[in-house]
């Protein structure tokens, strides 16, 4: 077994490589790079498709954590630190979600603009005695902002004007495709709300994985139980799974559905020992692979929402 001790000299060891391997690289003088597409590095595959929507040609837009993977485990490789260095922008969601970023900021020696998409967002508070605390204390906010079309228009805003500033005679294009990937976002916003309010207000009611839904429930009137908070890092606790399964024998028009990032087993778990039926699949924190049902952000809202539909008409 090697000690702990051993484990972080390694790893240093190749972060050390991958720096030295960055002191290699020709750098492009910042005047010859005005003709090319701007290098942004998103923080997840989320951030990387509203990237891709408003910069369009004039961006190259890559995700550190990519489709179906948890942004909350996140472990950089030395290629993200090389990645990293050799950006022209950075997009990340902040709210403590990328817990991993300053590190990884700071081991690339990137330089540049780091837009935090968030800032300026009213945040959402955990509402007590609702959910469960164990520690969990450093968290103030729901990261999950994104779950929130609302939400999403602002962040948009955001990458628009930090493309606007880093490619200015680009400007116009790039108003321009953000206005039509924000008209986007209204109407996908309004066909949602018409859709949930067919449903009654105390029929709302779903278990997840991990409590990645707040700003959901908040724009759309819907009740998430989870058993895991806004992180992933740590397993729910017994008592935790249990008090769900109390709540969805105890209440009516509970549906369950897993996560594409989440170990689906703790909701199957749930579904067997109160005969619910688990309704699909939520993409919370992450798009699906290209070519399937959620790899752009609005096909994602499109597919949760539809799925939430469709799992609450079915639910007793
Ligand atoms: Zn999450």
């Amino acid at each position: 077994m090697p000690r702990v001790s051993d484990v972080l000299l390694v790893r240093r060891r190749h972060w050390l490589q991958a720096l030295l391997a960055l002191a290699l690289v020709p750098w492009a003088a910042g005047g010859q790079a005005q003709g090319r597409p701007l290098r942004v590095v998103a923080s997840f595959s989320i951030l990387a498709d509203l990237v891709a929507q408003v910069g369009g040609p004039a961006v190259d837009v890559t995700a550190l954590v990519g489709p179906d993977a948890d942004a909350h485990v996140f472990q950089p490789a030395p290629a993200d630190v090389k990645r990293m260095a050799q950006a022209d922008l950075v997009v990340v969601n902040g709210l403590h979600f990328e817990g991993w970023l300053t590190r990884l900021v700071k081991s690339s020696g990137f330089k540049g603009p780091v837009l935090v998409c968030s800032d300026g967002l009213p945040t959402r508070k955990a509402v007590p005695g609702q959910g469960h605390s164990h520690g969990h204390d450093h968290e103030t906010a729901d990261p999950h902002a994104w779950q929130d079309l609302a939400n999403a228009r602002h962040y948009v805003a955001r990458i628009r004007d930090a493309l606007v500033a880093a490619r200015p005679e680009q400007a116009a294009a790039l108003r321009e495709r953000a206005a039509a990937y924000t008209a986007q976002i209204d109407t996908l916003d309004r066909q949602i709300r018409a859709e949930f309010a067919t449903i009654p207000a105390d029929r709302r009611r779903v278990v997840t994985s991990h409590d990645a839904f707040g700003h959901f429930a908040a724009a759309y009137g819907v009740e998430f139980l989870s058993a895991q908070r806004w992180n992933t890092d740590s397993e729910p606790s017994a008592a935790d799974v249990a008090r769900l399964i109390r709540q969805v024998r105890q209440q009516r028009a509970t549906a369950l559905f897993v996560e594409n990032i989440s170990d689906p087993r703790m909701v199957q778990r749930i579904a067997k020992e109160t005969g619910a039926v688990v309704g699909g699949m939520l993409y919370s924190d992450a798009l699906s692979a290209p070519g399937t049902a959620a790899d752009t952000y609005l096909k994602l809202f499109h597919h949760n929402a539809q799925t939430l539909l469709a799992g609450l008409r079915r639910s007793p």
